[in-house]
């Protein structure tokens, strides 16, 4: 049969395994953080938008090429419409082993206990500040007390290893480090420091003038804190390390300061069906034509994933000011 000619496994041609996607389920969002979006968005139109059948498709062909791992992101997937019929069946995938959500928190009081009866293994919410007229400032209309009721509601419902994501820039929330550092160690919850990205041009300031290094991060988090690093390696830009007497862990995910590409497990798949091989540069393949191509079935799709892994690059160069970076936003991309 043909299904038997497909390998198991996705290998590109560097010999990395790819064994976990992250699919992005809209490009829309009920905040607009200053590093991810302008103010006056203009959304993808509905119909070039992957349906949730679509979505379904794309990470079945994949689950059946040995990916393990799912993470939904966004944009908010929590804002879009019958977002939960989509992750139900994905939490039924068979050979999926990890179903990951990424948040901005606003929704969780509503969604914690669906996302967790659903199969959603772990979480991360990203808060980049806890004071509230700050917190508002960065995502521009977020409201802060919203995002810690979603943090208590995701703690209650018992989801394992929740973590924080804070994107720390110079300038809005730098002196805040320590504090949320706190906030993460008082509840055992991890917590990961974010490098900003030079995806898309950022409105609201210069990208130069905010970026902060992880290196610095750490160093304001050792001020308080003994670190001891972690066993733990992933497969991607994070690296964590252990805080002496807590069960948290800190992450740095240093995209634009290191470069840990020969690890890569991972591809994205954008809110338009587009397969992005890598975060930092645009090889891709339209996924979106081959499902609606009334002539294309299961087979080709996984053909055409089979076969991206020729073209997937060798490594990103967020590192090197020269080189040309991606025009797409963070929410284009699936973060
Ligand atoms: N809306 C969800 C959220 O905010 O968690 C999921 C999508 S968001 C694009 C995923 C992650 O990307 C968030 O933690 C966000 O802080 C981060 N992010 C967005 N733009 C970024 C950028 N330019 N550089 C670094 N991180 C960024
Ligand atoms: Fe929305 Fe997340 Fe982007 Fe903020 S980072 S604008 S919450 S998608």
């Amino acid at each position: 049969m043909r299904d038997s000619a497909f390998p198991a496994k996705l290998i590109d041609k560097f010999g990395r395994h790819v064994d976990y996607i992250r699919l992005s389920v809209t490009d829309r969002c009920d905040f607009r953080c200053v590093y991810c979006m302008t103010e006056e968005m203009t959304f993808m139109p509905r119909k070039e938008v992957l349906s949730l059948e679509e979505l379904y498709q794309v990470a079945k062909a994949f689950t059946e090429l040995g990916v393990k791992k799912i993470r939904l992101t966004g944009g908010e997937p929590l804002v879009r419409t019958d977002v939960m019929a989509l992750i139900n069946k994905l939490g039924a995938l068979p050979g999926l082993q990890e179903l990951l959500l990424t948040t901005n928190g606003s929704q969780l009081t509503t969604f914690a206990e669906r996302l967790k009866k659903a199969g959603v293994t772990r979480i991360n919410i990203s808060i980049d500040s806890l004071k509230a007229d700050r917190f508002r400032r960065i995502s521009r209309v977020g409201k802060l007390d919203k995002v810690l009721a979603g943090i208590d509601s995701a703690i209650a419902h018992g989801f394992e290893r929740i973590r924080l994501n804070s994107v720390v820039m110079r300038g809005y929330n730098d002196d805040e480090v320590l504090a949320l550092t706190g906030y993460a160690l008082d509840r055992n919850l991890d917590i990961a420091f974010i490098e900003e990205m030079p995806l898309g041009e950022a409105s609201d300031h210069s990208r130069e003038d905010t970026t902060c290094s992880n290196a610095w991060v750490r160093a304001q988090i050792e001020k308080k804190y003994q670190l001891v690093d972690s066993t733990t390696r992933t497969a991607g830009p994070s690296r964590y390390v252990q805080v002496m007497g807590s069960r948290s862990r800190i992450g740095f995910i240093s995209p634009v300061t290191h470069n840990f590409c020969e690890d890569c497990n991972r591809v994205r798949i954008t809110v338009e069906g587009r397969l992005l091989l890598c975060l930092g540069n645009e090889h891709s393949v339209d996924l979106r034509a081959i499902l609606r191509d009334a002539s294309k079935d299961m087979n080709d799709l996984k053909d055409a994933l089979v076969a991206s892994m020729d073209i997937k690059p060798e490594r990103h160069y967020f590192y090197d000011r020269d080189h040309v970076q991606p025009v797409r936003l963070m929410n284009m991309t699936g973060g």
